[in-house]
């Protein structure tokens, strides 16, 4: 199958190349797919997908003008993606729903310890040869309330890492899971969780119902000092109000891999560009935020087994029309 693979990057081509060998022909462009792209799809049945692609009504429509037949998506999420209008037009959609649930669990973690524990300005120090500790005092995680919202595959993997630590976990979410005793969860509104919570963590997908969950009423009520974590999607915060409360001091800090307006700024070099995306450069400025460009995805295990899903439905809807991970 003679695919074009848009939004391809240097760090994800080779594990799509090896997955892809003698059995699909992969084109790959650097560009992300909008209306000013679509016609590169011109000629191909396939296309493959990233989550910062726009494939909106009217890019559905061109594709569809266009013959392509089959969306093949390179993420969990696809909230981005026209499903109604996909379905209308014929085009199959299909997306990896799991890969590494560990990767994104590790990499909040990861986030979280270099905030608390002021990592980046310890290094800083480090290479200054100021060796004061003054301004490096963190927290024990040890015994703090940890408040998940969304237990499905990473946020479960949250709850066992920071169980690890000796961390109370609270959690918010309509499916709850059988085993919950097992792994210490205990189940609560999301209006207690976010009252009571130390550390809240967003890992639930973005849709209508949770489209800005948190924004001004829910930060309101958070715990003086929390600290935010949302390794899930931009979308899921209202990114102003978040600023608000970061700015007067309510919240102890933001730990973010996404970004409301994050489209066209990640996974790009800006380096000659004046950032005019105020949000952001509000985020940036704060001492208190750590941000990461949507990279929690980003470790040999979790690429291996995008590309493998991908190149496997690619095989599945060529033999069969449908693949097993469809979402239309
Ligand atoms: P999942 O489907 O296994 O789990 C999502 C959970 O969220 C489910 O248990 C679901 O019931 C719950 N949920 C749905 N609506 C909710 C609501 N209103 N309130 C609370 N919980 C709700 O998905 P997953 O694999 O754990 O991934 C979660 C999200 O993480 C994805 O949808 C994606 O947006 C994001 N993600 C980000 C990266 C990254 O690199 N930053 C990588 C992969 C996934």
């Amino acid at each position: 199958m003679n695919t074009l693979v848009y939004s391809s990057h240097e760090f994800d081509i080779p594990f799509l190349e090896k997955e892809a060998k003698n059995k699909h022909q992969l084109t790959f462009t650097k560009q992300a797919l909008n209306l000013s792209t679509v016609n590169l799809a011109q000629g191909f049945e396939a296309i493959a997908l990233f989550s910062n692609d726009n494939p909106c009504k009217e890019v559905l429509e061109k594709l569809h003008q266009f013959g392509v037949k089959f969306i093949a998506l390179r993420s969990v999420g696809f909230d981005h993606v026209d499903l109604d209008e996909s379905k209308t037009l014929g085009i199959k959609v299909a997306n990896v729903p799991e890969y590494s649930p560990y990767a994104i669990a590790e990499h909040g973690v990861a986030m979280l310890m270099m905030l608390n524990r002021k990592l980046y300005e310890a290094q800083l120090l480090i290479q200054l040869q100021d060796f004061r500790l003054d301004t490096l005092v963190g927290f024990d995680l040890n015994k703090k309330k940890i408040g998940i919202i969304g237990t499905g595959k990473i946020g479960l993997v949250f709850a066992k890492i920071m169980n690890g630590f000796g961390c109370e976990i609270l959690a918010y979410d309509p499916v709850q899971i059988n085993n919950s005793d097992e792994l210490n969860i205990t189940y609560t509104s999301l209006e207690q969780l976010l009252k009571e919570s130390d550390i809240v963590s967003l890992n639930c997908p973005l849709n209508t119902s949770t489209k800005k969950l948190l924004s001004e009423p829910q930060f309101e009520i958070m715990k003086k000092g929390a600290i935010l974590i949302n390794t899930a999607r931009g979308g899921v915060i209202c990114t102003e109000s978040l600023l608000k409360y970061l700015e007067n001091g309510h919240l102890g800090g933001a730990c973010l891999d996404v970004f409301e307006n994050e489209k066209g700024l990640y996974f790009f070099d800006h380096r000659n560009t004046i950032i005019k995306d105020q949000l952001f450069v509000r985020l940036r400025n704060l001492k208190n935020v750590v941000l990461t460009s949507h990279q929690a995805f980003l470790t040999n295990e979790a690429l291996t087994g995008i590309a493998q899903t991908t190149i496997s439905n690619l095989s599945q809807w060529e033999k069969e029309g449908i693949s097993s991970n469809d979402l239309n």
